[in-house]
């Protein structure tokens, strides 16, 4: 588990649940969200997957990735042994854009301290972006995500070194049946980081 980055960043989050308690950072998602959207899983999963922002469903059920794309993430994982109960699921903006729209550098900037000291206190073996965005906000530059699936990059979070796979959105395959290959194919990658629970709960479903 790596070293905890600094507090004075981040005074809402709150160890015990690995969440956030109260942040009033981005006004204007203070006004769109009906709750902050924490992580969910074990608290010392092999796997961390990261999204972009809660979307209605997110912000309804208080869970990352339900509805369609989560199903679509659901059943990929399900394919390769796991269950979304092995694995931890986040996102980069805890709190739901209005009419969905993509969540501003500042909000980008003011939550990525969460999701540093979620990475650091988890200490996955592999930190899995679920699309651009979150790509982008975690490798800190520009990203072609369909042509980089697959690729795995190393980041510094908190002084430890982690490395992060790129995926594409699961979403992604409902728009273009064409990419389900190699969203699955990715999800495969990402199992060989997942220690013995790739196969652990098959049966289950
Ligand atoms: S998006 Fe993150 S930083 Fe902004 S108000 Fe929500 S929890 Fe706070």
């Amino acid at each position: 588990m790596g070293e905890r980055p600094e507090a004075q960043d981040t005074g809402c989050w709150n160890e015990d649940k690995l969440g956030v308690t109260g942040c009033k950072r981005c006004p204007e998602l203070v006004e769109s969200r009906n709750r902050i959207v924490d992580g969910v899983g074990p608290g010392d999963a092999d796997l961390l997957f990261v999204g972009e922002a809660p979307g209605a469903n997110e912000d309804d059920g208080g869970e990352p990735f339900v509805g369609r794309s989560g199903e679509v993430l659901d059943e990929h994982l399900r394919d390769v042994g796991l269950s979304r109960t092995d694995v931890r699921i986040t996102n980069c903006v805890r709190c739901r854009p209005s009419e969905n729209r993509d969540p501003s550098a500042k909000e980008r900037s003011n939550c990525r301290p969460y999701l540093d000291r979620e990475i650091a206190a988890v200490g996955p073996e592999l930190v899995v972006a679920l699309g651009k965005v979150p790509a982008e906000i975690l490798l800190g530059r520009s990203v072609a995500v369909t042509a980089e699936a697959g690729e795995i990059e190393e980041i510094a979070v908190a002084g430890e070194t982690r490395r992060v796979l790129l995926c594409l959105h699961p979403a992604a395959t409902l728009y273009d049946p064409n990419q389900r290959d190699l969203f699955a194919d990715t999800i495969s990658t990402a199992t060989e980081y997942a220690g013995d629970g790739g196969q652990s709960t098959l049966g289950e479903w």
